[in-house]
């Protein structure tokens, strides 16, 4: 989970259950499950909003 970019905040859950999570980057709260993680799902990052509609 940390190799992917994620710190867990909660036991593992199971592999295709919602891990409570933060994003090691921007830090927001992710919920992805071990299964999206090892297929190569990653944090988008969009906590930031740099890639909103409006500028
Ligand atoms: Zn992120």
């Amino acid at each position: 989970m940390e190799e992917a970019g994620y710190i867990p905040r909660a036991p593992f859950p199971g592999r295709s259950m919602p891990w409570d999570s933060t994003c090691a980057t921007c830090h927001e709260h992710r919920r992805p499950t071990l299964q999206q993680v090892e297929t190569g799902t990653r944090c988008h990052h969009h906590g930031r909003r740099r890639y909103g509609p409006r500028p």
